[in-house]
């Protein structure tokens, strides 16, 4: 990756992990779970608003984390907004690969929003450091249990 772009990506993790987006409870979410990461001590809840339809209509989350953990959380909450499970459920897989995989052995993308994409690939950069994987994914995971209609998530 070249230099200036993975200042950039740091640049926005910072901005996400000191002021993150949707860092609140919102009333008429219908939807929560918990997510622990004893390995570095992030803990958050994430909450969803899930239309009828099967639509996250809103997503939102509270917790103490780590830059990397609030900043993936907040910039997820911002992604996955107005999107069917469906969808959700693809980017989450897709940003899992991009976490723990290089470029040359990640499955071909889904039909994905590929402004979606661009704002997960910020991220991406942590596969270079395992320890911090747990870290990026803990919001995604809290937030596919939160949609199964699961309560509580751990990565150990
Ligand atoms: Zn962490």
């Amino acid at each position: 990756m070249f230099d200036d772009l993975r200042d950039l990506y740091q640049e926005v993790i910072l901005d996400h992990g000191k002021h993150p987006r949707n860092f609140r409870h919102p009333p008429d979410a219908n939807r929560e779970a918990k997510g622990d990461n004893p390995m570095c001590g992030d803990r958050l809840v994430v909450y969803l608003k899930v239309s009828d339809q099967g639509i996250v209509e809103d997503a939102a989350f509270l917790g103490k984390g780590c830059a990397i953990s609030t900043a993936s959380a907040s910039m997820m909450t911002e992604v996955i907004r107005g999107r069917s499970k469906e969808e959700v459920m693809a980017l989450f897989r897709h940003f899992h690969e991009l976490c723990t995989k290089d470029e040359e052995d990640r499955g071909e993308p889904e039909a994905i929003d590929p402004d979606a994409l661009e704002k997960l690939m910020v991220l991406s950069g942590v596969r270079q450091f395992p320890v911090r994987v747990k870290c990026a994914t803990l919001a995604w995971h809290t937030m596919a249990a939160a949609v199964d209609g699961d309560t509580v998530v751990s990565t150990e």
